[in-house]
Formats: structure tokens, sequence, C-alpha cells
């Protein structure tokens, strides 16, 4: 194919081939097509060339002769494909570069040409250093190119991994793919030597990986710069969320800051609540110790600084408060007024502290309720039953977490007035353990001398609590000694059947009324049917449980009266009970029915009031010991050792003979078993009991009694004698003995209780014997 002089020549706008590739073309302009057509079949070889060159500017449609480069290729046409639109593709195989001369153009583009032949390698080993950094790079370069096929890599790699490796081709190949301007192309096409060629190619690889590199950082740049501002939108959100936050902070700040300069703080507290203002503002709103500051100046502020009920006492108005709420309770009600009346003069609560002693449901809470709204001051209950902690009273440090002022700051700050009348319910119910004593704590609380400037442990500050009125209650004795020393006690003892009624028809029923919004005559209970409430399904002191058996019944009258509209009111009667609340809960009357050997009753007081208490005994063959049981306390089992004891050293008095009782056991029970029993003062009637059954006499069933007795048998008086003595009314007993040292506490007794008993004072346990027992010709008297 030598010596050809002239062939077509087709003007490539934006491509350049290199020889030892095969390249398609696209064929669309008329020149182009004219020179294809052009273009013949050499008979020696039976194929169609060409001459292919670029056109210098890209954007030409009609290049003239000028607008070529000269140094173009020759190649041979493999395959001719028609297009639509009388375009075509051609594939050509590019053979060798050629030189151009008297190019001319008619209807298209003809030139001379001559081959132009690489220069010889002579540096084979430079040549192949610099073709296999090309080859590397090139893989580096094609990878983050996207518009090279990876295939072509390979290709690459298989070409330079030959045995005998053409250089040339090797070059033409990445050439023909390199990515970079088309001018850079030609004069890498245009470049005779090969060395100088693959020099100018790495140059173009390492610049384009450079480039691709910046590329990427610039792109990562853009992808972080995107992502920051979409961080940065975030943060925008949040900051205004916070700032929004902030704003409620600081108009909580202006709060407080307000609170701190308009309330009567003490000197003391306004300090503190300033510095610790400080200390909040200057802190993260969000830490913990921001909200632990918080709540402590909300406790702080939130008490009522300086505020009091306006509140004057006016006897009178107290004794009406009193009269019109509860029943009875003479003593009580002048026992209240006298206190106020002091307190009236002296203006100051300095002396003690009254405290309402008496079983449940006496009316002791609503006794303290009807004082305080007589004098006009906010009421508030500390219930003390069951405290352990003194943190409770004067409150948690605040250095922890969750730490709380004591329980008598918060009632205040709950009050809202500095001058409440607080209730301490239950005060005999503390206990005290390795968490400190809350009886000293209460004490602190209490003492007039020291509470002015009482210190919560929270609130670190001092508050004066000598304005509020502490009324304490309690249902024992079993008080601390400071603090009973602190008190000035009331006893409230139970109500006899007489007084419950009265109580039931003029306040319990009418306030169950009004309780159910039930109208005055829609409900009628008569008297009978109130006592057999008293007696068949209460069983107390008070009249709690009676109120709540009156309660449910109005509540089921009610639902009667709206499920019937035919009915307007109801009475109830005896018969109805049943139907109403339940088969009868309690026996009326422990008493027993038939006079008993080895058993007598006795009269416990407990804090539920006074109960009638059966002692019994059995006697077998033994040692001549005494055993007891029902739960009994120390004291009690003292006293059956020494009842017992004083039964042997009379035994002989009694006809008995050494023989008889030597080798006998005594069994002594108290029945009740689960409920704790001490105290004294059943030392009569146990003594009584075992002198019944050593002697097998009956006890008279319808007796009962209490006392203390020695060992030479005396009898020594005991306490709580009005609930023993109601037990006793109330529990169908006729004849009650009582130590003679008692005999001065009957003038607080009821008149109808004491009308409804036989109460009979002992001295000695054989005036006890004479009285209880039905046969007492046996006994000779001892003389002591
Ligand atoms: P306590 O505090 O002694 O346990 P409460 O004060 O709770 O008893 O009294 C229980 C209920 O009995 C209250 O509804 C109270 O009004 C009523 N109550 C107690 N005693 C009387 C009384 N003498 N007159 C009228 N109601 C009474």
């Amino acid at each position: 194919m030598t010596n050809i002089q002239k062939l077509p020549l087709l003007a490539l706008r934006d491509m350049v081939v290199f020889p030892g590739t095969i390249a398609p073309i696209f064929i669309g302009r008329d020149k182009s097509l004219q020179a294809l057509l052009k273009t013949r079949i050499e008979k020696n070889n039976n194929s169609k060339y060409i001459l292919l060159t670029l056109q210098k500017e890209v954007n030409q449609d009609f290049p003239d002769v000028s607008g070529l480069y000269t140094t173009g290729v020759l190649a041979k046409i493999i395959q001719i494909i028609k297009l639509q639109n009388s375009n075509a593709k051609i594939l050509v195989e590019v053979l060798h570069k050629v030189k151009m001369h008297n190019i001319t153009l008619e209807d298209s583009f003809e030139a001379e040409y001559e081959i132009i032949k690489d220069q010889e390698v002579l540096d084979i080993e430079n040549m192949q250093i610099l073709t296999s950094s090309a080859v590397q790079l090139f893989s580096q370069y094609a990878k983050n190119n996207k518009k090279i096929n990876p295939e072509v890599i390979e290709a690459i790699n298989a070409e330079a991994s030959h045995k005998n490796v053409n250089f040339i081709k090797l070059t033409s190949l990445i050439a023909s793919h390199l990515t970079s301007s088309l001018t850079e192309k030609q004069s890498l096409l245009a470049e005779p030597n090969p060395l100088s060629c693959l020099k100018m190619i790495i140059d173009i690889l390492t610049s384009g990986i450079t480039q691709t590199e910046t590329e990427q950082v610039l792109q990562q740049r853009v992808k972080k710069q995107i992502e920051k501002t979409q961080r940065d939108y975030y943060l925008h959100e949040q900051m205004k969320a916070i700032q929004k936050e902030l704003e409620d902070d600081k108009s909580d700040f202006t709060d407080i800051e307000q609170k701190i300069k308009t309330l009567k703080l003490s000197p003391e507290a306004k300090e503190k609540a300033e510095i610790e203002f400080k200390k909040l503002k200057l802190m993260n709103q969000m830490s913990a110790e921001s909200s632990v500051i918080r709540n402590y100046l909300d406790v702080l502020l939130g008490l009522p600084w300086g505020k009091f009920d306006n509140a004057k006492i006016n006897i009178d108005k107290t004794e009406k408060i009193l009269n019109r709420d509860h029943f009875g309770l003479e003593k009580v009600k002048e026992r209240i007024i006298e206190y106020l009346a002091v307190l009236q003069r002296s203006n100051k609560i300095k002396g003690p502290i009254l405290c309402l002693i008496g079983p449940p449901g006496v009316g002791k809470t609503s006794l303290v309720k009807s004082i305080a709204e007589s004098l006009g001051r906010k009421y508030s209950k500390f219930a003390l039953g069951g405290i352990r902690d003194e943190a409770e009273i004067r409150g948690h440090r605040k250095t922890y977490l969750g730490s709380m002022p004591g329980k008598v700051i918060n009632l205040i700050k709950k009050a809202k007035v500095s001058n409440p009348v607080m209730l301490l319910d239950e005060i005999d119910k503390m206990g005290a353990d390795f968490r400190g004593d809350p009886a000293s704590a209460l004490l602190e609380v209490l003492d007039p001398e020291q509470n002015t400037h009482f210190v919560d442990h929270y609130l670190e500050v001092e508050y004066n609590l000598s304005n509020v009125m502490f009324i304490a209650t309690a249902n024992s004795y079993n008080l601390p000694r400071a603090l009973l020393d602190r008190m000035e006690i009331i006893n409230i003892s139970g109500y006899v059947e007489e007084e419950k009624l009265q109580i039931a028809k003029n306040y319990l029923i009418p306030k169950q009324l009004k309780t159910h919004q039930m109208k005055e005559d829609e409900l009628h209970i008569t008297d009978q049917a109130i006592l057999e409430i008293i007696r068949y399904y209460t069983k107390e002191s008070g009249v709690r449980g009676l109120e709540r058996e009156i309660g449910s019944l109005a509540r089921k009258v009610l639902r009667k009266i709206l499920s019937d509209k035919n009915l307007k009111n109801l009475s109830i009667n005896v018969t109805d009970l049943e139907e109403y609340l339940g088969a009868k809960k309690y026996n009326f009357g422990l008493a027993e029915k038939e006079n008993q050997v080895g058993s007598t009753t006795g009269l416990a007081y407990t804090d539920v009031g006074g109960e009638l208490l059966t002692i019994e005994a059995l006697s077998f063959q033994g040692k001549g010991e005494i055993k007891t049981t029902g739960k009994l306390g120390e004291v009690m089992k003292e006293s059956a050792q020494a009842a017992y004891s004083c039964f042997r050293s009379r035994a002989s008095s009694f006809g008995l003979k050494y023989e008889d009782y030597k080798d006998l056991d005594i069994h002594l029970h108290v029945p009740a078993g689960a409920i704790p029993k001490d105290g004294p003062s059943a030392g009569c009637a146990i003594f009584t009991t075992i002198v019944s059954l050593m002697t097998k006499t009956q006890v008279k069933r319808t007796v009962a009694m209490t006392g203390e007795i020695t060992l030479r048998g005396s009898v020594l008086p005991i306490g709580g004698l009005k609930e023993k003595l109601l037990a006793a009314s109330r529990g169908g007993i006729k004849t009650v003995l009582i130590p003679e040292d008692n005999v001065k506490d009957l003038k607080d007794i009821p008149i109808n209780i004491k009308n409804s008993l036989e109460i009979l004072p002992v001295a000695n346990i054989d005036q006890v014997l004479k009285l209880a027992l039905v046969d007492t010709d046996f006994i000779k008297i001892k003389k002591v």
C-alpha cells in the first residue's frame, strides 16, 4: 500500500486517533460523506483507505484547508454502516501517522501524504520504566475517570504484560484513551520521538490524576459544605429552641428577681436567695445543679414570708363552733376554751402545746378543725404515725439531688400563711431508729424558745414557726417524756351508747346526708336501729365505725330511691338492718352466758379504748408451775407469776392442802391470742381465775374487774378507768370491781355509765374474791 499519492481526507471534529487502534467514526457532514464516497478499493488488498485528521476548531462546521492539522493518520476502513438521514458510521483500523501535503478541498478534502516513521527507541530501559509507570498511572487515572471503561485498563494491562511489548502500540493505546484536550492529544500524535511522547503522556496522566484528586477533594469539600450547611441549619434551629427556652428562663429569672425584691424575706433568707440566684444565672440552665437551685429557690420563695391570716382569738365564736360540731365533750371543750383564753391574753403561743389523747373516732381531728375554723386560720395536718426519720421533720440537706424540706416547712408552704393551725396527728406513733430521733426534732419545732428560729436542713435559713398553732393528738400516753412535758394533755375517752346515739342522730346522719347530697327527709333511722348498729355493727370507743356504717346505709338508701321513682323516702328499722348492712358483725356483750369455773372477765385499756378481757385457766398434772399464753407482755406475765405466788401463799386459807396443788401445773390463757396484751391491771382477774380453778368455785358471769395486785394481796390503782367502764357497760357487765384508789376518778365518769353499772371499790384480793365468786363460804379471811 505504498506510493498512494492522494487519498480522501476526513476532518475529525472531536477525536484524535492513534495508530494501532480501531476507532468508530461518525460521518454526518456532506464533505465527509463525499470523502467516504471517494474511497476506492485498492486492488492489491481489496481494502479502502482514508486519511483522518483533526480540525483545529471543534465548532467549525465547514473548516477549510487551513483549519486542519497536517499531521493525521492513514486508516483502513473495516466497516461502513449506513445510518438514517444519510449519515454513516465507519469502523477504521488506524495504520500509520502521516504528514499531509497539498490538501485540497472541492466537494471533499483530499491530500497527499507521507507516512511518518516513529524514531527508533534506543534507550529501551528507560522506555520500559516509563511505560510501566505510564501503565500504572493510567490505571489510577482511569479508575477516577468515569469516561474510561474499566475494560480498557484490562486491555492496556494485558498489552503491557506481553513478552515483547510493542511500546509504540502501548503508547498509542494509552494516548487514544486519554480524556485530555484534543490539542494535547494532537501534539502526542505529532511527536515523532516515542520517549518524548511517553513523557508527555505521563505528564498528562499525572496532571489528570492530580486534577481528579483535587476534584475529589473539592467534591469532598462540597459535600462537607453541604453537610455543614445542613448541620448549621439544624444547629440554628436548635439554637432558636434554646434561645426560646432561655427567654422563658429569663422570664423565670425576672420572676425570681421580682420575688426576691418584693417578698418580705428575712434578711438572712434574702441574702441566701440572692446568692443562689446569682449562682443560677451563671449556670448552664440544662444542668442538674441548676434544677437543684431552682427547686431550692422555689421552696424558699414559695414560703409565706410575713403572710398571716388575720386571726383574732374570739372565745365566744370558738365555743359556738365547737358546740355546733360536737356533741358532749363538755370538759374537753372547756379546756380548749381556757387554753385559748390564755392565748388571747398573752397573744403569743408561748405556753404548752395542746394534746388531745383518746381512742380513734372520738373527734380529736374534728375538734382541731373546728378550732382552726373558729380562729379563722388555715388547717394543716402532719401525720406523724410511722415516721422514723428525723429528716421528715427537719428536711434533707440540699447537697443531693431529690432532697426536700421537712414536712413542717412543706405544710406551711402549702398553707400559704405563716400562722396555720397544724395538727400533729398520732404523735405517739412516731418511731426512732438509726435515722435519728424524730421526737427530738419535733421538740425543736414545738419549743417556743427554739422555734422562732427553726432551721430546716434543706432551707438552711431560719423560719419563724412561733406563729403556728400546733395541736397534737395521740391514742395513748405512750409519748417521750420530754414531749409529754411540753404538752397540755386533754383526755378524750370514748362515748357511751347514749352519747353515740345522740352523736349519730344530731351529727353523723345529717353529715352523711349532706355528703351524699340527700335531702333531710329522705332517710330516717329509728333510734332503736341506731342502737342496734352501735351494738352489733361496731365495736369501738369512738364513732368512726358508726359513721362509716351510716354512710353505707345512706348510699344504699340513695340507690334504692334513685332506682324507684315512687320511693320518696325510707325509714330504717331494726328489722331492715340485715338487708342494708349485712349480718351482724359483733356480739353485743362478751359476758359469759353462764357462771364459769376458771374463767374471769378482766378489763383492758388499749389504744382503741376499753375492752373486756377473758382470762381462763386449766390445771393438769405437772410440777406446780404456771404457764401463760395469749401474747402476753413481760409485765402481764410477771403479774401472773405474782398472782400465782400469792395464791400459793394463801392456799391454806382456801381450804387447800399442799398435796392438792403441789404437782399441778396451771395454764393461763388470754384469748384473742393474736392481739398483744400487757400491763399489770389484770392482776386481780388472774388471781381470781386461779382461785376459782383450784377451789372449783364459779365466778359470777356478770362481774368484771380491774386492778393490779401486790404479792401480799393489796389492790393497786389502774389507768383508763373510764374506757374500762365503758367497755364493761358495752359488754353487758353488771358489776365492776375497781381499785379503791380509783374512786376519786369516778367523778369524771358520765352519770349514765355510773347508773348502768354497779361499781364496787376493792382494797385487797379477799374483797375481790368475796364479790366475784359465787360461793365464798370456804374462804377464811387471812389477816394481812
Ligand atoms: P379522731 O381524730 O379522734 O380519730 P375524728 O375527729 O376523725 O376522730 O372523728 C371521726 C368522726 O366522728 C368525725 O366525723 C367527727 O365529726 C365525728 N365525731 C366524733 N366525736 C363527735 C362528737 N362528739 N360530736 C359529733 N361528731 C363527732
